[in-house]
């Protein structure tokens, strides 16, 4: 009988781990998309979680981007903790050889076009998270849940 060999050949591809059901959202629960599930045959999903991998516990009190900081809504900085976050997160795409990435929208970590405004008041403003934007300065290609 003849040995088949399966070959798979799947591209690696960052996902927020929030969007596949892992519960590290500052509340404690998670942004699933099912629209992820029909990707799973063409792609091997590589998640990040850049706020957890920053230090930051779950549930967590919620941040924004104020300026060139990252400020939590009782006014603490967390810049440093989104900075090594988005570092470690950059350091496991690289890794893995990823060149795209889907990331949830309006984070400050992960929102890629649009953020909240850093009034807690749910405004979006032009910009980046600060993952996002180590990735894209890195030349991955970031598109958010809302994009696929
Ligand atoms: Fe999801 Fe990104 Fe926020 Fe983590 S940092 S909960 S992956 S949006």
């Amino acid at each position: 009988m003849e040995n088949v060999i399966v070959m798979t050949n799947k591209e690696n591809i960052v996902v927020s781990a929030c969007l596949l059901g892992v519960n590290c959202k500052y509340s404690g629960g998670n942004n699933y998309c099912e629209k992820l599930e029909a990707l799973k045959d063409k792609y091997n999903f590589i998640d990040i979680c850049p706020e957890v991998l920053g230090g930051l516990s779950t549930p967590r009190v919620p941040s924004e981007i104020v300026g060139n900081k990252v400020i939590n809504k009782d006014g603490i900085d967390v810049t440093n903790n989104y900075l090594l976050g988005a570092n470690l997160a950059l350091k496991k795409a690289l890794e893995n050889n990823c060149q795209r990435a889907i990331l949830k929208a309006n984070s400050p970590s992960c929102g890629c076009g649009k953020v909240y405004d850093g009034t807690f008041s749910k405004k979006l403003i032009d910009g980046d998270g600060i993952t996002t934007k180590l990735f894209k300065d890195n030349n991955i290609k970031v598109l958010t849940e809302e994009e696929i």
